[in-house]
Formats: structure tokens, sequence, C-alpha cells
């Protein structure tokens, strides 16, 4: 007797395409080609068939080793920032392929006001006030302000801003995608510090029901997180995109692993840069900082390169105002 199933000579061609379509849709979760290496930094993202669930997850360790240890940060304030640098890579991922997202915050708490910049490239950077701050310090964001700034080329930024509660960075990020997007967040965040500072791990991944996504496909997710492992135990040397992890989390659900980007530490501040900051300020200013007899020292707050301007660049910025 002929299979229903296989045996498709039979049917239309309309039938036919129906079962190649559900056979597409079925069909076990397609994987990016290339995997890189545990050491290097990558965000991947992927997303169900019909559009209804969308995963990122983002391995960020030397970016955030990099960027903590220009700053000198204590160990607890490398975690804050690192989680901080995860999770607005995670956020900026979510946007428009060209914008560019920078969480800052006023009144934090003992690590002081912060400021995290994460680049259409995959590219960030951050800083914060007070990097040697430690948990005996009380509360390292505690009760102020996160403000967030939202910018494409060409356009005007947009800006919004939620209170921060605790030291909660999964949540306080959670919050803004729900109050600002209106999406079905899960984030998690997993930075991993030595004593002595060195950045061990720095993951994150973000799951976002869309709207075409059902209770059904919520009610599979959830049942997923009961029994899901750290992120951190699934991304391995043999595994590092963490696929064994992710199809545990998508179980039920019909995937692919559909994009990837490179990520990294970069700032893009340079000597042109600083100058161009001089020409704006008031001749009175340049003339004060020339009368200093000495050449001008200027230090990134984000990468501590520090760039010197000779007198008579000074004196040569004075000559022709802007
Ligand atoms: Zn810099």
């Amino acid at each position: 007797m002929a299979d229903p199933i296989t045996d498709t000579d039979n049917l239309s061609p309309v039938e036919r395409y129906k079962l190649a379509r559900e056979a597409r849709r079925v069909a076990p979760a397609q994987t990016l080609p290339t995997v890189p290496e545990i050491t290097e930094d990558t965000l991947w993202r992927g997303l169900t068939r019909e559009g209804e669930v969308r995963i990122l997850v983002v391995r960020a360790t030397e970016a955030v080793h990099q960027a903590t240890q220009r700053l000198g940060c204590s160990p607890a304030a490398a975690k804050l920032v690192g989680e901080l640098m995860a999770g607005t890579q995670l956020l900026r991922a979510c946007l428009n392929p060209d914008e560019q997202l920078q969480l800052g915050s006023k009144n934090a708490g003992s690590a002081g006001n912060f400021v995290v910049d994460s680049y259409a490239e995959g590219h960030m950077r951050a800083t914060v006030r007070n990097p040697k701050a430690t948990l005996d310090d009380g509360l390292l964001v505690g009760n102020g302000t996160l403000q967030v700034a939202r910018t494409r080329p060409g356009r005007s930024t947009y800006r919004s801003a939620i209170t921060m509660e605790h030291d909660d960075i999964d949540g306080l990020l959670m919050r803004y995608l729900m109050e600002s997007e209106q999406i079905l967040s899960l984030l998690r965040l997993d930075v991993q510090v030595t004593p002595e500072g060195t950045v061990e791990h720095a993951l994150g991944f973000l799951v976002q029901l869309m709207p075409e996504g059902t209770k059904e496909d919520l009610g599979c997710l959830v049942n997923n997180l009961e029994t899901l492992p750290e992120l951190s135990t699934g991304m391995t040397a043999d595994d590092p995109d963490a696929m064994g992890w992710a199809n545990a989390l998508m179980s039920g659900l019909y995937w692919d692993q559909a994009a990837r980007q490179d990520v990294g530490f970069f700032c893009p501040c340079s000597a042109e840069r600083v100058l161009t900051l001089l020409s704006t300020l008031p001749q009175s200013d340049l003339q004060e900082l020339a009368d200093g007899g000495e050449p001008l020292e200027s230090t990134c707050d984000y990468c501590k390169t520090t760039y010197t301007v000779p007198l008579d660049q000074l004196q040569a910025l004075m000559a022709s105002p802007s």
C-alpha cells in the first residue's frame, strides 16, 4: 500500500507544495557555516521559522577584559561594566542595523555614573566614574536613572529614561525592553571576574516573544527555562556557539541560527577629535590653556589614551577661530 506521506506521485501540486512547506518548517535547526573560536567575541541571532521567537547570544569576554583593564576596574566594577557592555550589545542588536546605542546613568551608586556605547559595527566601549568601587562601598548602581540614547546617521537622537533599582542589570534591561519596546523579553547576563580582575567570561542572551508569538510558544520557553543550564556551561571550546544549550532553550520550536556579527572593544577617540573639541572652546579658555606654558594633555575617559597638544597647535587654534 502506498504511504500517503512519502508517495507524492498521486498528489496535486498544491498538496505537494504544502507537504514540502511542512517538511521545511519542522526540519532541524540550520546553523551558520563558520563558527568562531571561543576566544573570539561574537553575537549570533536565531529566529523561529514563522518569526514567533527571537534569540540572541553574545560573547564579549575579550572586549570586556580590554575595557575594564584600561579603566582599572575592581572585580566588582568589572562585573558591572561587563554586564552593561554585554547587555547593551544585545539591546543594540535588536535595533536598526545602522543604529548606535548609548546607556548612561544619573545619580548612580558607589561606582558613580557610567556610559556604555555600542556601535553598529559591533564595536563597544565603556567608562565608569569610580572604577575602584567594591561591594563594601554599598550598591554600585543603586537607585538612579538609566538614560538611553538611540542615534541613526543623519537623524536626531531618540532619548528615553527609566529608574534604576539595586544592582540587577538583567532586570533593569528587561524592564527597559518591556517599557520602551513592549516586547516580552528574557535577558540574562553572565560575567565572571577573578579576584585579580581577569574577566573569565562575559556572556549574555536575550529571548523575545515577537508579536507573531503565541501562548504555546511562551509556554514552551518557560518549560525549557526551568531545566536550562547556565549559558557559560553550554559554551565550550567544542561548541563555541553553545548550540546544544540553544537547542535545549528552543526545544519544541522550529528555528534557525540566522546571522552573526563580530563584536569587540573599540574607542573612536583620536588626536583630531581632541583638536575639534578644543576648537569649540571660547578664545578666552584657549588663551588660559596656552598661558600655562605647557603642552595640553587630554586623556580619553574610555580607553585612557593620552593625547598631547603642543603649545604651537593651541596657538594656531587661537589664530584661526572656528
Ligand atoms: Zn578613547
